[in-house]
């Protein structure tokens, strides 16, 4: 992929996305039933399959906007639950960033996960530290900003890294909102499956650039 992404990139990350999350519903079904109701994975799969059909029924020619709009509007009324409305509101505000530009930049990119970040907290009043999805997309949409000078292929693998260690610390936090807080002190030592798929999704992003 070339140093800027234009609308076919777009495209291909978008399906890439979809099927990484698709083939993630065992293993996030799996994750959510340590301390939620085991329906996370089913919840994304069924978002994010409705998004890649909004997405191939876009036609040829429509600009990057419009793309992700058509797949945000499929995460969105997916069927996926809360998790659906949060990523949803997360590629919504990449269809926003996105308005009017032919080609996105990795400063561009970061723009796109800073906004969404704030999206799903205005939405979901989640804070860093509770044990959510924030605590993947905070530390990524951080990495892709302090990385977006060194270009697509290491900003988005730094951005994977980042999100990983995210996930990675959620087990030792406490459920501080959504299901998973009824599970108190129980819930140390489990890793949020919403945070997992927003290492999913980057693990997508950044396999467009291998
Ligand atoms: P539900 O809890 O309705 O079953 P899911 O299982 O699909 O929804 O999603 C659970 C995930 O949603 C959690 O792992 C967490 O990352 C995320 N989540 C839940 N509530 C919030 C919130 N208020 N803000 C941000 N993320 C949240
Ligand atoms: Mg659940």
């Amino acid at each position: 992929m070339p140093e800027t992404i234009d609308a076919g990139g777009v495209r291909k990350i978008l399906l890439l996305m979809a099927d990484k999350i698709i083939a993630g519903r065992d293993r996030l079904n799996e994750i959510d039933s340590g301390i939620g109701d085991a329906d996370h994975g089913s919840g994304m799969a069924q978002s994010f399959a409705k998004a890649r059909e909004r997405l191939e029924s876009v036609p040829p020619g429509a600009d990057i906007a419009a793309l992700i709009k058509a797949f945000a509007s499929g995460v969105m009324g997916g069927g996926g639950g809360a998790s659906g409305a949060l990523f949803g509101a997360l590629f919504g505000e990449g269809a926003k960033t996105a308005a009017g530009k032919e080609s996105l930049s990795p400063a561009d990119l970061a723009a796109w996960w800073r906004a969404g970040l704030a999206a799903v907290q205005a939405r979901g009043k989640a804070k860093p530290g509770d044990k959510t999805m924030v605590d993947a997309l905070e530390p990524a949409a951080r990495a892709l900003e302090e990385n977006s000078a060194a270009g697509f292929g290491s900003q988005t693998a730094k951005a994977l890294e980042a999100a990983r260690q995210g996930v990675e610390a959620t087990k030792g936090m406490l459920a501080g909102q959504g299901r998973s807080r009824y599970a108190g002190e129980r819930s140390l030592g489990h890793q949020d499956a919403g945070a997992t798929s927003v290492a999913l999704l980057l693990e997508a992003l950044a396999s467009a650039w291998k």
